[in-house]
């Protein structure tokens, strides 16, 4: 008998395999320990895909955030759940599909019923007129009467009972059909802030680009990170940062309308889409957003001690025929680490320089 240490895999191929995975673990704690991630599960699992390079695009997510040197649990879990994650909804999804299906079958149940019983009915029709043309008392006449009045209530009941079967079905369609849009309005909806999610943000951008592009129509992004903000969590604490975030996204929203779009980017970053707007409406629109942020007056809960200026950057970035979302992003972005570079609580579109008097 072997002790409780021998190896289980005795094979050469098992071994070869267990020691890459092991291989594999190891350079994932490696890459959380010098990145100070926590080591939560959906990190690690992260972390040890990329170790294995057995997805490109896993590949490609993470190394974009190690090329940016630092990355939150929120961006760890948005990669995680675009990437690798069996989604909690599209579980939801599957579950509400099963429902649909099964009431669909009801309903073809019900529906073959009311088939089946219009022929019995139709049957004894036949009958009860052979019998009366078959006959030159008028006996069969009342019986026949009779078997109709019978045949009649027995339909009226089942057809009843149908009817009931039906609408019974079609409420529950409509439920599920309720359900099924809430799942999808949740995957698109980051759940801090309640404004759309970085998946929402990349559909309704190419979107975008495309109506631009074929009506050639103006459309502008810009992308907003709060300044300092590492320092807001690390003095205030993590809830209080978590409910700056929510402020910051209800200022954005209030000053947004129609087709404009506000996303959370990234753990503090935003995204805006503004369609049919020109470069100085969409930096005088933003330059209000940085305003009106910094002028909160933010204090905590219970002692209200002031939070101090909350501040954010913002890069602009205007649409020119033949850009690609890509290349848009990447433009806003390079504006936003200028507002950065220029001293924040800054908007930095190329076409007026703001900051805060
Ligand atoms: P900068 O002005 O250069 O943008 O400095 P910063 O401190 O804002 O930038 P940095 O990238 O160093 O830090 C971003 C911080 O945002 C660190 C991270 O903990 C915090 N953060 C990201 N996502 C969340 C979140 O969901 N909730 C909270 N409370 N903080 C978050
Ligand atoms: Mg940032
Ligand atoms: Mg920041």
């Amino acid at each position: 008998m072997s002790d409780s240490k021998t190896p289980v895999f005795q094979c050469p191929e098992h071994q070869q395999a267990f020691a890459k995975s092991y291989a594999h673990a190891n350079s994932a704690c490696e890459l959380i320990t010098e990145y100070g991630t926590p080591p939560l599960p959906n990190t690690f699992a992260l972390m040890y895909a990329y170790a294995a390079q057995s997805d490109e695009s896993v590949v490609i997510a993470v190394n974009e955030m190690l090329e940016r040197g630092s990355f939150s649990q929120y961006e760890i879990d948005q990669v995680y759940n675009m990437h690798l994650g069996g989604s909690d909804d599209a579980e939801k999804r599957e579950g509400i599909g099963r429902e649909v299906e099964q009431q669909l079958s009801s309903v073809l149940d019900l529906v073959g019923t009311g088939v089946e019983n219009s022929d019995q009915f139709e049957l004894a029709l036949k009958q009860i007129q052979q019998a009366v043309s078959n006959s030159d008392s008028t006996a069969p006449v009342s019986a026949a009467i009779t078997r109709l009045l019978s045949e009649n209530q027995r339909m009226s009941e089942q057809s009843h009972h149908l009817i009931e079967g039906l609408q019974e079905s079609k409420r529950q369609i409509e439920r599920l059909q309720k359900e099924l849009e809430t799942v999808r309005n949740e995957s698109l909806r980051d759940p801090l802030t309640k404004i759309y999610n970085r998946r929402a943000f990349d559909m309704r951008l190419s979107a975008e680009i495309d109506s631009a592009s074929k009506q050639q129509s103006e459309l502008c992004l810009a992308i907003a990170d709060l300044d300092h903000f590492k320092r807001v969590n690390d003095t205030f604490g993590h809830r209080v940062g978590d409910e700056i975030l929510k402020i910051f996204a209800s200022v954005i929203t209030s000053n947004i309308k129609g087709q404009d779009l506000v996303a959370r980017y990234g753990g503090e970053e935003f995204a805006i889409i503004l369609p049919a707007t020109n470069l100085t409406a969409a930096t005088q629109l933003i330059d209000r957003i940085r305003v009106q942020m910094s002028e909160r007056r933010l204090v905590l809960k219970g002692t209200k001690t002031p939070i101090g200026d909350i501040t954010a950057s913002f890069g602009l970035a205007r649409f020119s025929p033949g850009t690609s979302s890509a290349d848009l992003i990447e433009q806003a972005d390079k504006k936003l680490y200028l507002a950065k570079s220029n001293g924040r609580n800054r908007v930095e579109s190329g076409l007026l320089d703001s900051h805060a008097a």
